[in-house]
């Protein structure tokens, strides 16, 4: 069965169509890229599962209850996390503390009592940054991490909820191709081990043929084409609405295969 259920959904904005009554599903343990060219709907479609932008039409199933029309907030309290950069404010924290922090929010507990609480945490929270490799920088202020380890915090924070579905929306952004690739195999790591699903955007082809099960393609607001990576590198209308010719896309696979020898992720 699957975990989320989107059935025919849409939004515009004024006479743009941004999603353009798009359907599809995510199993639990998968991690499924949304793939496609600039503007063509990939950030409106998460702000909608997550909440932040209502749809106008169609319907998005988490288990079989309707997230349409829930808040943020609730959508989180059903399970679907979201990675968020580590604000300024909490960047002189440490790493541990940051990580305390989410699961205190996470318990309905006000940052006021985080002083007091703080101890209360903090094997939960070791055990998070274990998961993701950051433990034994645990005491160390986010400040001065390097950019990757930041991005493993930010991924034990959003951990903090147990979600059942976490959206990552350009995780890699900014990142160098070694780090995106350790990024996206602790991910991978952490959708076997949790059995949680991952919806996820990528720019780099690189690795999204790498590390996704499964792939969806969007286009001017339409799903152009569903299906595993190799089913859409030799799928037609992708080549030509999205990559220009079937040339690149060839060598794509290539590297990719190599990212995935070097990984020892299953090909
Ligand atoms: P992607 O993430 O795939 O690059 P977006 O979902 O951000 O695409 O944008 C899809 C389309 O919707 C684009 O044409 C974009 O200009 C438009 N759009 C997105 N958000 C807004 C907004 N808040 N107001 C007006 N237009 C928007
Ligand atoms: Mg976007």
């Amino acid at each position: 069965m699957s975990l989320l259920k989107v059935t025919e959904l849409g939004k515009s904005f004024g006479g743009v169509k941004a999603v353009d009554g798009i359907s599809f599903d995510l199993a639990p343990g998968e991690l499924l890229a949304l793939i496609g060219p600039n503007g063509a709907g990939k950030s409106t479609t998460f702000n909608m599962v997550n909440g932040q932008l209502k749809a106008d039409r169609g319907s998005i199933l988490l288990d079989g209850d309707e997230l349409v029309g829930r808040k943020p907030r609730e959508i989180w309290r059903k399970g679907v996390g979201r990675t968020f950069q580590i604000a300024e404010t909490f960047a002189s924290l440490t790493v541990v503390e940051n990580v305390q922090m989410a699961l205190l929010s996470h318990d309905h507990k006000l940052f006021s009592t985080f002083r007091r609480a703080a101890d209360h945490k903090r094997d939960e929270a070791l055990a998070l940054l274990d998961q993701v490799g950051m433990k034994a920088q645990a005491d160390r202020p986010c400040s001065v991490l390097a950019y990757g380890d930041v991005k493993r915090v930010e991924l034990a924070i959003a951990m903090a909820n147990s979600p059942k579905l976490l959206l990552m929306d350009e995780p890699t952004a900014g990142m160098a191709p070694k780090e995106r690739n350790s990024l996206m195999a602790l991910t991978k790591q952490l959708v076997i081990d949790r059995g949680m699903a991952v919806l996820f955007t990528e720019h780099s082809m690189d690795v999204v043929f790498a590390y996704a099960d499964r792939m969806i393609v969007l286009a001017r607001g339409r799903l152009i084409a569903q299906g595993k990576p190799l089913e859409i590198r030799d799928h037609p209308k992708v080549q030509e609405v999205y990559f220009g010719s079937g040339k690149t896309f060839e060598k794509i696979a290539e590297k990719a295969a190599a990212v995935n020898a070097a990984v020892g992720a299953e090909a």
